[in-house]
């Protein structure tokens, strides 16, 4: 069996619903064997499902009929006076962000187990990618969002068809409901902070950047990190690659913080443990999580590849955001946000003429 969560301990929990207590802690995947048979990968098609000999299923076919050929996203050129710089274009992606990544296998993988409901917290991106792939699969979906959350981010996520359950309070209000619900509803957890299923499609983020540089890694990834969905999923992927024996050493991860909102940038800065930070308010939303269940984790990745932390500077975003649509990239401001936070530390971050990957993670159109 491929697909088994440890806690910090090592003692092992089989990945279904009945076995699921969040409060017990944050899983992980147990390690599995993972391959990259090149000759093979170029002959399936461009998705991010090529990599299967990488991805924790028990039968490939279970994403066939979930897949809405997402993954393979463009890695081009900021523009001809950058061609060290690449964007990885995630916001092209079938939801419009990244987090499809994710959800494809958590729900391919949900299915597969023989799940027929699923519980999710966000008010973003990650709720609307859980919520169209959760109807592909015809799975049930709820979701659980502060009743705060915009009009126009609640109709993408009921478009497909998601029961939304609105909770007072904070954002942490309405994951200790959803957590509760889990507990006694006994749906199955397909949180993309929790569940380990998330991080293996995330993952794919790297092996993509990896084959698109032909087989090479680049120096260093820039990523947004406020959960650290991608982060995380990226840090396993070129960790995959190198117990593969097919890359020798890994990119430098710079993660970017909102200068409003940093539990991570300060921990890492001070070298003190992640505590909860104040939300000052941002415009970069999608990375403004005061209290990042996995910061440890996150800190240790980012050490582990010799990168670092910064934070965007908030009076920097839109205009960094214009500067990027005036290139032909149209993202939302999160994006902009690490286009904004790259511009300001680069001089400190990353010698001249060394390849730099920034991800474009989320599609302006959601603005
Ligand atoms: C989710 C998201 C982020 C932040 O990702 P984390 O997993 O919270 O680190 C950044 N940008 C966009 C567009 C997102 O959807």
């Amino acid at each position: 069996m491929k697909a088994v969560f440890v806690d910090k301990w090592n003692n092992e929990y089989m990945p279904n619903r009945t076995d699921w207590k969040p409060k017990e802690g944050l899983f992980r995947l147990k390690p599995y064997p993972v391959k990259f048979p090149m000759k093979q990968i170029k002959d399936r098609q461009a998705t991010m499902w090529r990599y299967q000999e990488a991805l924790p299923f028990e039968t490939i076919d279970t994403y066939t009929s979930i897949t809405m050929g997402e993954g393979m996203t463009p890695l081009v050129p900021l523009d001809a006076d950058h061609p060290n710089l690449l964007m990885k274009m995630d916001y092209l992606m079938p939801t419009g962000s990244f987090k499809d990544r994710g959800a494809a296998v958590l729900i391919a993988k949900a299915k597969e187990l023989g799940v027929s409901s699923v519980i999710a917290d966000s008010s973003g991106n990650a709720g609307t990618a859980i919520a169209a792939y959760s109807a592909r699969a015809g799975i049930s979906c709820h979701i659980y969002v502060p009743d705060s959350t915009s009009e126009k981010k609640l109709a993408q996520i009921e478009a497909h068809g998601a029961h939304i359950h609105k909770i007072p309070g904070s954002r942490e209000d309405t994951a200790e409901a959803a957590k509760q619900a889990v507990e006694k509803e006994k749906l199955y957890y397909a949180s993309h902070v929790y569940n380990p299923f998330f991080y293996e499609g995330t993952k794919t983020f790297a092996f993509e950047i990896w084959e698109q540089l032909g087989e090479q890694v680049p120096d260093s990834l820039i990523l947004p990190v406020g959960n650290g969905t991608l982060l995380l999923g990226a840090y396993i992927g070129f960790q995959n690659l190198k117990e593969a024996g097919v890359i020798k050493s890994m990119p430098r991860i710079i993660g970017v913080q909102s200068e409003a909102c940093a539990p991570i940038a300060r921990a890492y800065t001070n070298g003190e443990p992640v505590s909860p930070a104040e939300n000052r308010g941002t415009l970069a939303e999608g990375i403004a999580i005061a209290d990042p269940m996995r910061g440890s984790e996150i800190i240790e990745a980012v050490k582990d590849t010799k990168g670092t932390i910064v934070t965007a500077p908030e009076e920097g975003i839109t205009s960094a955001g214009e500067e990027l649509s005036g290139k032909g990239f149209y993202v939302e401001p999160t994006t902009a946000a690490t286009y904004a936070a790259y511009k300001q530390h680069k001089a400190e971050m990353v010698p001249p003429d060394e390849t730099v990957v920034m991800v474009l993670c989320g599609s302006g159109l959601k603005k």
